[in-house]
């Protein structure tokens, strides 16, 4: 049985406490795109981690843990994450390393930054973690996969072939330093010395595990906002964040996967630049950041400052929709307890008209948020264990929010810790 972790939003919503926690019942967890752009905050009985790279089951000794074809492979970080880990006392964890995962080079991080550099004010607000370099690479056919360090001449050959071509670029464009042929062989050559403990045809591992009725969990990256096609082009990442790309980036038949749950945080949040229709500024974003998360809304890759916002119910129920949300949990609802009401974005009005559909990014750019308000709970909530026992505004405010995204909550996040999850009946 195949399940998915998803963000229905802009991501951080929360979806590596939920794979941490569905972890328990999981022999594999995989994560099947992106890279070590976004990191999951875990907390658990090894302390407090911030994981980047690696699949959110690390922590069980049962799991094995797959790094999927779809990922953005940095090897050397990869490695530091393993070791950190294993440093603060959580078991060596199994991990196993597509063959046909791409290898994100020194250059796309580079490239990554000088172009943020050139584009300057308008720039994407990349983590400049290589990604966007990274993922053209592969798909210009122009990448090195895991399977390409096994052949030292073809090699040989394709590193000059590649660097001929960035060094143009570096020189011509950029006007920095181009880069070496043979430091580049060499350096790959080391990363194979590396990842080669962990390498294997995991899309023949996860047929097998399937046939023989292994529980499967896909850890998704980002959110559905955040989506090459369907997010907030072009200010999204680039690789899908959807569950349907679970198929590709981990090499399962889309039919497999059964079971989708939708991460959504109880109100908004996201890094970076891009339309952010129920955004929030001065002293209110303030304190929502301040209250926010575990610790405040500060970015776990890069420390930035998150934006806050209201729950969008129109960009939610749309995000739902694209990831296929089979069901729901609503994270982080224990920060809102302060508040003496929660306004909920039911519509965005767009040149006099109200719409309910999430709208492509030039329409969403001119959307103003339309809002519903309800009341506040005014108590603190961690500790409550079953739905009957939070308040009935809190009740309320959730069963609010199922009716607007149309997909059934089934858990409720109450504090970041493992066991605070609240079930709720469908
Ligand atoms: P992810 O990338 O989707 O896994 O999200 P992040 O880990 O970046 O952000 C979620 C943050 O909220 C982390 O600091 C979590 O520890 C924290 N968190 C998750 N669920 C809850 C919750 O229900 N309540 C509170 N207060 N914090 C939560």
């Amino acid at each position: 049985m195949v399940k998915a972790v998803v963000g229905a939003n802009w991501g951080d919503e929360g979806k590596g406490k939920i794979t941490d926690m569905l972890g328990q019942e999981s022999d594999i967890i995989v994560r099947y795109q992106g890279g070590s752009n976004a990191g999951h905050t875990i907390i658990n009985n090894y302390g407090k981690f911030a994981l980047h790279l690696l699949p959110s089951g690390v922590f069980y000794k049962h799991t094995t843990n797959i790094i999927g074809n779809g990922v953005a492979l940095n090897i050397p970080y990869l490695i530091n994450e393993i070791k950190s880990i294993v440093e603060k006392g959580a078991p060596t964890p199994k991990i196993l390393v597509s063959d046909r995962a791409q290898i994100m080079m020194p250059y796309h991080i580079l490239f990554d930054q000088y172009e943020e550099e050139r584009l300057g004010g308008k720039s994407f607000g990349s983590t400049k973690s290589g990604i966007a370099p990274f993922y053209s690479d592969k798909y210009s056919k122009i990448g090195f996969q895991i399977s390409e360090l096994y052949d030292e001449e073809v090699l040989k050959e394709k590193v000059c072939r590649v660097v001929e071509m960035k060094n143009i670029i570096l020189e011509h464009m950029y006007h920095k330093p181009t880069l070496n042929p043979e430091e580049i062989y060499q350096l790959l050559l080391e990363y194979k010395r590396q990842v080669d403990p962990y390498v294997c045809d995991t899309a023949l591992y996860l047929h097998n595990a399937i046939k023989s009725g292994k529980n499967i969990l896909l850890e998704g990256q980002l959110g559905a906002l955040k989506d090459t096609d369907f997010g907030i082009y072009p200010m999204v990442t680039s690789s899908s964040t959807l569950a349907g790309y679970g198929a590709i980036g981990a090499g399962i038949p889309a039919y497999e996967i059964k079971d989708i749950i939708a991460v959504a945080k109880a109100y908004s949040s996201a890094v970076g630049a891009g339309e952010f229709v129920s955004e929030i500024f001065g002293e209110e974003a303030d304190e929502l950041r301040r209250r926010g998360g575990d610790g405040g809304e500060f970015g776990a890759t890069t420390g930035r400052p998150r934006r806050m916002g209201w729950f969008d119910a129109v960009a939610t129920r749309y995000g739902c929709r694209m990831q296929g949300a089979t069901e729901v949990a609503l994270t982080v609802l224990d920060v809102l307890g302060y508040l003496d009401e929660l306004p909920i974005c039911v519509g965005y009005k767009i040149d006099g008209e109200v719409i309910k559909d999430f709208p492509t990014t030039v329409k969403l750019a001119k959307a103003k948020p339309v809002y519903e308000v309800l009341p506040g709970w005014k108590q603190e909530i961690r500790g409550i264990k079953e739905y009957e026992d939070l308040p009935e505004n809190c009740r309320k405010y959730i069963e609010f929010i199922e009716k607007e995204i149309q997909v059934p909550i089934t858990m409720i996040s109450n504090g970041p810790g493992r066991d605070e999850i609240i079930k709720k009946p469908r």
